[in-house]
């Protein structure tokens, strides 16, 4: 798959339009287009990574930086107190429809466990 074909590597290109909330270097962060919570932001790196499986000892600092940026969103956007989760796909059975790495930040509701 080329960035082209590809839909997040788009969004992070700034291509294709979403509802951008935060944005860094190597970070990109938008509101889903299907909210399954008051909070649903999607968290990507700009860069084509397709899947958690495929994370190297390189993207270390990607990472670290992903994940300060979803504790400062939710942060932003006021649950912080309430709490959220930070969850990412890896292949079909656990659902990963866009084969671009992403984290789902989800909040603003009670969630069960384990997911169905
Ligand atoms: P997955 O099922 O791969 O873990 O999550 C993919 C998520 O991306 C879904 O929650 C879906 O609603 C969201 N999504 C898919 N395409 C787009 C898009 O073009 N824009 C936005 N904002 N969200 C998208
Ligand atoms: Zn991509």
């Amino acid at each position: 798959m080329t960035a082209s074909d590809c839909s997040f590597c788009r969004i992070g290109a700034r291509e294709l339009a979403a509802d951008i909330v935060h944005a860094s270097d190597h970070v990109v962060a938008f509101r889903d287009i299907n909210p399954q919570a008051p909070v649903h932001i999607l968290l990507i790196p700009k860069d084509h990574i397709e899947s958690a499986a495929d994370i190297a000892d390189e993207h270390g600092d990607l990472l670290a930086d992903l994940i300060q940026a979803a504790a400062h969103l939710a942060r932003a956007e006021g649950v912080h107190q309430t709490g959220w989760r930070l969850v990412t796909n890896v292949g079909s059975d656990a659902g990963q429809s866009v084969r671009h790495l992403h984290f789902h930040l989800l909040g603003g509701r009670a969630m069960g466990w384990p997911p169905g």
